[in-house]
């Protein structure tokens, strides 16, 4: 796999950009054409193909920044993350799934792989060991989720890597919580790393994008199905995700450093039952993150105490929004039994730990005191609220 030459904030600004020679503009130009030159031409474009001007140019960003040969980018997480398991895994294979992850991405699999005869095991836990008694006769993938979506879990990467080469299996991995600024699992042996661009890689909650990063014998086995499958995006908002990505380094160390000091400032809250981040040292994988992370990442969970409705605060919050998705540079909240994880049973989630009381924060790139003052606004008007309603 190839290294870029140039630090993470050039990459971001500019590797993957489309010269203007006609007019020396600054920035890529926007090729809409769904139709281009067929005849003699060494690159035959066409949308679906993932080939046009803007789709190639930016995968080359993706590429760099995940330490990749080849990006591919789609029009959203689920087109990427499907796209990727249906390319390699046909009727009789298994695949081993980790227990915690996005409930999308959970649903996919529970409802699709049947029609398919494609066999699944979700793990017990997510320790190596988990996968590897998961492992069958049968078993041609293994995919991870680190941080996972809502609890934070960290999965041994490189753990998990030599297992699957060992096995002569193909490794794949959410990388949407971490972003590339802060995990780059193609270090650590992993084969495929996918995306919801929709979140880190986009920042501001305005574009629905995926992306795929790999070498390149993996990626022709993951083109070959993606053109049949057609997820591409439009060129259109492959240009905005470019121009997104160029902060992206500056906008991930932000969220970074705020996430950080707000799971210092909830864990010291005698309101808050539990914070899980895995930048605090009481993580139970604290260390492991450490050495596989190169920041902490900008989301958190946290359980208020029993006696304070999560909803109930969630709606008296001011600045941060109550918002199903996550990772743009505005602080956002849910209740993960509410929305992501809505679609599981009750007994689902309790396995998994996601809790009625759990919150999921997304902690965006505002001051840090005016984060805290709103928790703190939020919280003593829900007490105050219940206090009235016992009187
Ligand atoms: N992976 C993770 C970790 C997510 O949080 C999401 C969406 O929330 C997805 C994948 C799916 O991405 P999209 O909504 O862009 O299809």
């Amino acid at each position: 796999m190839s290294k870029s030459k140039y630090g993470l904030n050039t990459i971001c600004t500019h590797v993957g950009e489309i010269k203007d020679e006609q007019f020396k503009g600054a920035v890529s130009p926007i090729y809409m054409s769904t139709s281009y030159e067929f005849d003699d031409v060494a690159v035959k474009r066409y949308p679906r193909y993932f080939n046009t001007p803007n789709q190639e140019y930016l995968s080359k960003k993706i590429a760099a920044l995940e330490h990749a040969d080849a990006g591919m980018i789609f029009g959203s997480g689920m087109a990427a993350i499907s796209t990727v398991f249906l390319a390699f895994l046909k009727q009789g294979d298994h695949i081993v799934v980790q227990n915690t992850l996005y409930g999308g991405t959970s649903n996919f699999i529970r409802e699709e792989f049947p029609k398919y005869g494609i066999e699944f095991t979700f793990t017990d836990g997510y320790e190596v060991a988990d996968f590897e008694a998961a492992i069958r006769p049968n078993t041609k993938v293994i995919h991870i989720e680190t941080p996972s979506n809502p609890l934070l879990t960290i999965t041994d990467i490189k753990g998990v890597a030599d297992l699957a080469k060992s096995k002569n299996l193909i490794s794949t991995i959410d990388n949407t919580f971490a972003s590339p600024i802060n995990q780059t699992p193609i270090d650590f042996g992993i084969d495929v790393v996918m995306h919801s661009a929709t979140k880190y890689l986009g920042g501001h909650s305005d574009i629905l994008a995926g992306a795929v990063a790999c070498n390149n014998a993996h990626m022709d086995t993951i083109f070959n199905v993606a053109k049949n499958l057609g997820g591409s995006l439009s060129d259109m908002t492959v240009w905005m995700l470019e121009r997104s990505m160029k902060t992206l380094n500056l906008r991930v160390k932000a969220q970074n450093k705020n996430a950080k000091k707000l799971a210092k400032f909830l864990s010291n809250h005698e309101d808050v039952k539990q914070v899980f981040y895995p930048g605090l040292k009481s993580h139970p994988q604290y260390d492991l993150a450490k050495a596989q992370m190169k920041g902490f990442g900008g989301m958190l969970s946290f359980e208020l105490v029993d006696a304070l409705d999560a909803m109930a605060f969630q709606k008296e919050l001011k600045l941060i929004k109550s918002s199903m998705s996550l990772a743009g540079v505005e602080s956002t909240m849910l209740s993960p039994h509410k929305t992501s994880h809505a679609l599981l049973t009750q007994e689902e989630r309790d396995t998994i730990g996601v809790s009625d009381n759990l919150i999921r924060f997304s902690v965006g790139i505002e001051s840090k005191k005016d984060l805290i003052a709103d928790i703190e606004q939020a919280i003593s008007k829900v007490k105050t609220s219940q206090l009235q309603n016992q009187n």
